[in-house]
Formats: C-alpha cells, sequence, structure tokens
C-alpha cells in the first residue's frame, strides 16, 4: 500500500469567490453544461466579520461512502487515496448522491437511464479506467493531469492559492505554515480524514 495520501485543501482566508477553479474545471475538461464538478460557495453572506467563500468537489474520502452504497461497485479507490469509478458500470441509481456528504456525483439529464445519466465527479484530474490520456479517457473523464505530472486544474487556476492539492502531509504543513505566519485562522475545508469525520 502506497503511504502517499492525496487531498484537497481550501483555505477559508484566501478563497475570494472569483470561480477560477470551478471554471478551470468546466473549461479544461469540457463538460456538459448541467455537469458542475467544482463549485464555489459563500456561507453567512451580507454578516459583516463572518462571510467566507470555499470551493467544494468530490472531496475523495477515506472509507468513501458513496463507494459503500453503489450496487454494482463502479467505484475504485487508487493506492494514493484518489476516489474514481467507472462510468460504464454505473446504472445511475443515485444511491451515491444521497450518501455523499458534499453533493459531490452530478447526473446529466437526457441520459439512457430516464432522466439521468452516468454519475458524473471530479476525479481529482486523475481520469478513469480508459487506457491513460486515451482519447476514450478524455471524452468520459476529461484529462488525466496526474497521470502527467501536472497540479489538478483547479488548484492550478487558482490565483490566490486557497485550494491546495497534493500529498496530506505536505498540504497539511503547508496551510499549518500559513496560519502560524498570519497568526490567524478561518479554518480550512479539506478532505475528511475518517469518514463521519472532521470535513472542516
Ligand atoms: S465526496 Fe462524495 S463522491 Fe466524493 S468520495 Fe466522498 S462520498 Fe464519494
Ligand atoms: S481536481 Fe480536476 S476534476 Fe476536480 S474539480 Fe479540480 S479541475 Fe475539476
Amino acid at each position: 500500500m502506497s503511504s502517499v495520501r492525496m487531498k484537497f485543501l481550501c483555505d477559508l482566508d484566501r478563497c475570494i469567490d472569483c470561480d477560477g477553479c470551478s471554471v478551470a474545471c468546466d473549461s479544461g475538461h469540457e463538460l456538459a453544461l448541467d455537469v458542475r464538478r467544482r463549485r464555489v460557495i459563500t456561507l453567512n453572506e451580507g454578516i459583516p466579520g463572518k462571510e467566507f467563500s470555499t470551493s467544494m468537489a468530490c472531496m475523495h474520502c477515506t472509507d468513501a461512502p458513496c463507494a459503500q452504497v453503489c450496487p454494482v461497485n463502479c467505484f475504485y479507490i487508487r493506492e494514493d487515496a484518489i476516489v474514481l469509478h467507472d462510468k460504464n458500470t454505473c446504472i445511475g441509481c443515485g444511491y451515491c448522491l444521497y450518501a455523499c456528504p458534499f453533493g459531490a456525483p452530478q447526473f446529466p439529464r437526457g441520459g439512457i437511464f430516464s432522466t439521468k445519466g452516468a454519475m458524473d465527479k471530479c476525479t481529482m484530474c486523475a481520469g478513469g479506467p480508459e487506457e491513460t490520456n486515451s482519447k476514450e479517457e478524455f471524452h468520459i473523464y476529461g484529462q488525466n493531469r496526474i497521470a502527467e505530472g501536472k497540479v489538478p486544474l483547479c488548484a492550478a487556476m487558482c490565483a490566490t492559492k486557497a485550494l491546495l492539492v497534493g500529498e496530506s502531509t505536505e498540504v497539511d504543513r503547508i496551510y499549518r505554515d500559513r496560519v502560524v505566519a498570519r497568526k490567524y485562522s478561518r479554518g480550512a475545508s479539506q478532505t475528511p480524514s475518517t469518514y463521519p469525520g472532521n470535513a472542516w
């Protein structure tokens, strides 16, 4: 088992609600108009001193609840903890959406499963089960930037570097160093280390 574990972390003191991450994701992966793998949300809007924004997508949970409820086992978890799925196996039942604490699974309308198509979600830019960096993989899952040794699109495009992705101990160290340097913190939304667990 690999000791490398990938994670997402969004630094709430740096996110400026610019939507650069979500637009980069939509565009780079050529997503359908009704699929949003990443969203920026703002909480406590208009309340002075309490408003903050964060960038959310599939958090690639440890013990991923989606994988536990999928009746056809279409999820698979890489050695580096990235949670992927096989869209050709998915039957569009929607169980994963009910199980997911982040509302990450997306279902395009007009698919072969009545009103739902096969589930789509953030792959952490790691593609799917098709041949790595093939046309088929791009068509179904979008870019496989991890295979190319690149940072996922969302984090690469984040102008303030609020959104971090990478090896978990390194991401945690960067965030810890920031908090120590600036001497304040509103916290971070990040990959839960356990489920149910510390998503915040
Ligand atoms: S965020 Fe949702 S879809 Fe992603 S691994 Fe966790 S339960 Fe599954
Ligand atoms: S990691 Fe990749 S797939 Fe996930 S939200 Fe970012 S750009 Fe989209």
